[in-house]
């Protein structure tokens, strides 16, 4: 949806993001700092008052003439490889190039050297504030305090190190993902070369009659596609690959991810009848550096709710790039692999033009708890148990599924791994190598009778409460193996996406009337997030030091949301910009702004079919769904243009079958009315009299119903 609003403050603000307001704190005197470019006229954010009882300093008279733009002639910076030796001697700049003034700019510590300075007002009182025994403010601490100030100034907004003057552009289109939890697709693209970041599947809503998911409008995608060079993958979630193969069946480009990412992708293309299209994967490792058109693009390892999850670093013509993709961060995962905090913390340093950044949880005060935890809720269950343990997550949650088999193990319970998209998942991260426990741990479900009940787990599908799925199955003595017992006890460890709360609510409501336990909600520590809560928001936005920061992934309300939390870490107002599915904003070192909108919207599939239901279909649905159907027959003779035999009028979902002869027998008199009134030339014409038809049973519904019904009148020329 387009936000006007929006739109405007940005043009407005057009101008002003990325000016600032020269520093007051600054000393003119002081050798140029190496690290700042002379004609940025970027400064410090706005500073908090500061408190201190010294005197306040007179306003300093400066006659000399404005400082020339220093001559640099260093070679530009070269970003190829991960890891450049960075120097911090003396003499050298930190990109370990000889200093051009032949005083040493920087101590044996690495912190600016002493300077000549005017004079200090030390021990002097210019008014106000006067007491006994003021603070002296020797000359040397002033010069430390200034120095401390242009350090701290360089160590907060390492984005200042970025040519503002520099002519490299980029636009970044997100396609899906923003306004909505899912279906997350998005595009960055300079004049000659672009890809496409992730291509994500959503959910429909309630009124989205039959259909089963919603998959990104990728008209935009055929306007550029002579220029698009790939697909990137930050990690393996239907919401970021889902989408995949019904882009393959329109374009195709060369996909980049991880083995985990690309490995579910071609789980699909089987599906999908796509199988030879796995020779456009390109595997990626994390650490290296991938050229892609005019980009360089880097995999940093990230912590979420699914395996093999990163954040990308995008080198663009414009300056760097960092995309967070989901994340959470998790200081004990369970695989040992923490987030890459040192390569974000990296790129901070040497000045990111751009954070776009995870906004599902920005409304969650603290931390988002580590996936660890809900292994010690699992043990204690497991611990006291004396019936099956069945245990139902996301399939993709590899890491949750892996706690609750080895906890299986550890209490002597053998898994059994039910429902589709589980059984599917499980073998392929094993076969991956990400989860290795060994085969005899394993039974099928037909042999889940045979052990003794406390020594079963069942991991199985259907935490969303999906009639389809297994769990839901179970629970109406549906599935062919299992059959719920009340001495089971049922672990949903997960939360209901939003839109599935109904139907999860049905699930439980199912599993408690056949007198099972079930445990979702009511225990702590049964499922934790996989998304940033503010704190980690706010650790990355310091990693990073942004200067412009695009809060992605979320509703309006959590992008405005993390905005704030970003303007709280130090980021400018201004350079923030809340985008919708469809607009498009350039980035550039000077200035970030919206530029135009493009297409976008959902084609919606049939899972029945995998194919595509037309937008008039799911608009047909909602009227009858809402508002019922009229059925209107009339035979016209085509002799003498008029009525014969009787008309026959139907309706559906409008009147209840006691009420309905009445309202049937009035549209019959209104419409023979009607036709008794219609000119001859009209009745020479079918789609003319079915128009006058439809005008007036429209007309009498609104008046005596107040609905807008879906009105079919055939006519037969006899
Ligand atoms: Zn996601
Ligand atoms: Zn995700």
């Amino acid at each position: 949806m387009e936000n006007n609003n929006n739109e405007n403050n940005n043009e407005n603000q057009e101008n002003k993001r990325g000016e600032r307001t020269p520093n007051p704190h600054r000393n003119p005197n002081r050798t140029p700092n190496p690290h700042r470019n002379p004609n940025s006229n970027a400064t410090t954010e706005p500073r908090e008052p500061r408190v201190d009882n010294r005197p306040p300093r007179e306003p300093r008279v400066d006659n000399r003439p404005p400082r020339e733009p220093r001559d640099d002639n260093r070679p530009p910076r070269e970003n190829k490889r991960p890891f450049v030796e960075r120097t911090n001697k003396p003499g050298m700049d930190r990109n370990g190039f000889p200093e051009k003034s032949s005083k040493p700019t920087s101590d044996r510590n690495g912190f600016p050297a002493k300077k000549s300075f005017p004079p200090s007002k030390s021990g002097g009182s210019s008014g106000g504030n006067r007491r006994k025994n003021p603070t002296t403010v020797s000359e040397e601490m002033n010069i430390s305090l200034m120095a401390n100030r242009e350090a701290n100034d360089i160590r907060m907004n390492p984005w200042k190190a970025i040519d503002s003057n520099g002519a490299g552009k980029v636009r970044f289109t997100p396609l899906g993902g923003l306004g909505e939890i899912g279906g997350n697709m998005a595009v960055f693209e300079t004049e000659d070369s672009a890809f496409i970041f992730d291509v994500g599947m959503s959910f429909p809503d309630e009124t989205m009659h039959g259909v089963d998911i919603l998959v990104p409008d990728f008209s935009y995608l055929h306007t550029i596609k002579h220029k698009i060079k790939a697909i990137i993958i930050s990690h393996a979630h239907e919401d970021h690959i889902g989408a995949v193969p019904y882009l393959f069946k329109e374009l195709k480009f060369p996909i980049y991810g991880t083995p985990l990412a690309l490995a579910m992708i071609q789980n699909k293309f089987e599906e999908h009848g796509l199988k030879n299209d796995v020779s456009y994967f390109n595997f990626v490792t994390k650490r290296e550096i991938y050229e892609i058109g005019d980009f360089k693009i880097e995999w940093m390892h990230m912590t979420h709710s699914i395996i093999d999850a990163c954040s990308l670093a995008i080198q663009t013509p414009a300056g760097t790039i960092i995309h967070t993709a989901d994340f959470k961060i998790d200081y004990t995962p369970i695989d040992d692999l923490g987030p890459d905090l040192h390569r974000l913390a990296y790129y901070g340093s040497q000045g990111v033009l751009c954070l776009m950044s995870d906004s599902t949880n920005s409304h969650n005060p603290g931390f988002t708890k580590s996936e660890r935890v809900v292994g010690k809720t699992f043990d204690s269950i497991f611990q006291n148990t004396k019936g099956r343990v069945i245990m139902s997550t996301f399939s993709s949650n590899i890491h949750r599924v892996y706690q609750a088999m080895e906890r299986a193990i550890k209490h002597n319970r053998k898994i059994c791994v039910i429902g589709r998209s589980m059984e599917r998942n499980v073998e392929t991260t094993r076969a991956l190598g990400y989860v290795d426990l060994a085969e005899k741990h394993f039974i099928e479900a037909h042999e889940v009778n045979k052990y003794p009940d406390n020594e079963v787990l069942i991991v199985t599908t259907g935490s969303q409460g999906e009639t389809m799925a297994a769990l839901f199955r179970m629970a109406t003595d549906e599935h062919r193996h299992i059959k719920l017992k009340p001495s089971d006890v049922v672990l949903i460890s997960a939360r209901a996406i939003p839109g599935n709360e109904g139907s999860l609510s049905k699930l439980m409501n199912h599993i408690i009337k056949g007198g099972t336990t079930v445990h979702y909600s009511d225990l702590p520590d049964m499922h934790v997030s996989g998304h940033a809560g503010q704190e980690e928001q706010k650790l990355m936005l310091r990693l990073v030091q942004p200067k412009f920061f695009l809060p992605v992934h979320g509703e309006y309300n959590h992008i405005a949301q993390h905005a704030k939390t970003a303007v709280s870490c130090g980021v400018d107002e201004r350079n923030i910009i809340l985008m919708s599915d469809g607009d498009q904003v350039e980035i550039t070192p000077k200035y970030l702004k919206k530029v135009k909108t493009v297409k976008s919207g959902k084609t919606y599939i049939d899972n029945q079919n995998n194919m595509t239901i037309e937008n008039d279909i799911v608009l047909d649905r909602q009227k009858l769904a809402e508002d019922g159907i009229v059925n209107v027959v009339a035979q016209v003779s085509q002799s003498n243009q008029a009525v014969v035999g009787k008309l026959v009028v139907t309706t559906h979902g409008l009147v209840s079958d006691k009420d309905s002869k009445k309202f049937i027998n009035d549209i019959e008199a209104d419409v023979e009315l009607l036709l008794a009134s219609l000119k001859p030339e009209t009745m020479k014409d079918h789609k003319a009299i079915e128009n006058e038809i439809r005008n007036s049973v429209r007309k009498y519904v609104i008046k005596t119903k107040k609905r807008y019904p879906l009105i079919i009148p055939t006519i037969f020329i006899v």
